[in-house]
């Protein structure tokens, strides 16, 4: 017997939303379901999987390659590529219930401003095709996963940003190529539950972080970046920063993640909403917070030849707490302990460090 999330038991901020048209299902959908998750084998998909499987789903896992620093616990995992349109039929066949798409050739600042038309082309095609399959399916739910690469650059030329309501995304001046296709394909959930009523939600990520995602390679993103460089180097020794490090985000832990992802896909709310913290630090001051896990002292040597990304991006949450009545709680003290724990312990598999500084088992998974 499933236990009814804690969302439904708590009081939900009055101020008014628009609710999706579908929203009579809310309470049935807490029921165990068929639930297919897209991009499975990646870091968000992955750690969905493992949360959906506990809480008694029968989930598909779907991905061009299989998760890589642990077994999936899908109940069925397929290898398809998602830009053809047969596999994504295949992947939606059966009587799916939920569809959490959220494949996507993606990674951190350096990978998606070097590669805009491979990743506008692939992800357009991942998502216009499961989309339709899902429609041609009859799939009760689907989630996109956006971005907050969707807001408007303009917005978010200051380090000290004001947080990105979810309007700030118009009018439209995404970052170029990921962001434009998010936008795009924001709009085409939006048409295809007005015209086809298909049911979606859209969820505006904000610098997701954690164990079990990639922290090498180039698609790594900052925080993992971060952990594997304070992990390398001598206490004393020098650490490369991309840009000034003045530049800000907010970041979000794994966990919460997941919470938020379940609970917008329950909720009836079908307009886009941020799923992030609205606690904004510079990525010097991210470095000295991993470096403090440990105690290292290191020397910051800034690369200004690097792309930094927007100045300034942080998460407004109201709308997100009015929705849910809940919103991400994990510290970045918290999150970052364990990630860099993660981490240190992969380079030490990998032959890369010695020993590990740190001991830590996982206290929040
Ligand atoms: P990830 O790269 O770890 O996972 C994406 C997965 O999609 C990968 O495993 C990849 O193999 C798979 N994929 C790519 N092309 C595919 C194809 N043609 N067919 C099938 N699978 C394919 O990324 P993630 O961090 O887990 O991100 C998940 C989603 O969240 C993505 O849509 C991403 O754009 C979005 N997002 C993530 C963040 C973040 O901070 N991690 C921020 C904003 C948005």
């Amino acid at each position: 017997m499933l236990a009814l999330p804690v969302f439904l038991s708590k009081p939900i901020d009055p101020q008014p939303y628009e609710i999706s048209p579908f929203n009579q299902e809310v309470y049935v959908m807490n029921q165990p379901m068929r639930i297919l998750v897209t991009g499975a084998g990646g870091f968000i998909g992955h750690h969905l999987v493992k949360r959906l499987v506990a809480d008694g789903h029968w989930v598909r896992g779907v991905d061009i390659k299989e998760p890589e620093y642990e077994t999936t616990q899908a109940d069925e995992f397929e290898l398809l590529d998602l830009r053809r349109s047969d596999n994504c039929l295949i992947a939606t066949r059966g009587g799916i219930d939920q569809v959490y798409n959220l494949a996507a050739d993606m990674g951190g600042i350096g990978f998606i401003s070097a590669n805009h038309a491979d990743i506008a082309r692939n992800n357009t095609l991942i998502n216009i095709y499961m989309l339709e399959a899902s429609r041609l399916q009859g799939v009760r739910r689907f989630l996109f996963s956006s971005s907050a690469c969707v807001y408007a650059q303009s917005k978010q030329r200051e380090a000290a940003v004001e947080p990105l309501r979810e309007e700030d995304a118009y009018p439209a001046e995404p970052e170029p190529g990921y962001g434009w296709e998010k936008l795009y394909t924001e709009q085409l959930c939006l048409y295809f539950a007005q015209d086809y009523r298909l049911d979606a939600r859209v969820v505006r990520f904000h610098n997701v972080y954690g164990p079990l995602g990639t922290y090498d390679g180039g698609r790594e993103k900052a925080p993992a970046a971060v952990c594997r460089k304070v992990a390398l180097a001598e206490n004393h020794g020098t650490i490369e920063i991309w840009g000034d490090g003045k530049q800000t985000r907010s970041f979000m832990y794994i966990q919460d993640c997941v919470e938020g992802l379940v609970r917008i896909m329950s909720s009836p709310f079908s307009k886009p909403v941020n799923l992030g913290t609205d606690r904004l630090i510079t990525i010097n001051d991210l470095v000295d917070l991993v470096a403090d896990i440990i105690g290292k002292q290191l020397v910051k040597k800034h690369d200004l030849t690097k792309p930094q990304g927007v100045r300034g991006r942080n998460s407004d949450n109201r709308l997100l707490r009015s929705v849910l009545g809940w919103e991400p709680s994990i510290t970045l003290e918290q999150g970052l302990a364990v990630t860099y724990a993660w981490i240190e312990q992969e380079l030490l598999k990998a032959g890369r460090i010695r020993r590990r500084a740190v001991q830590t088992a996982s206290p929040l998974l």
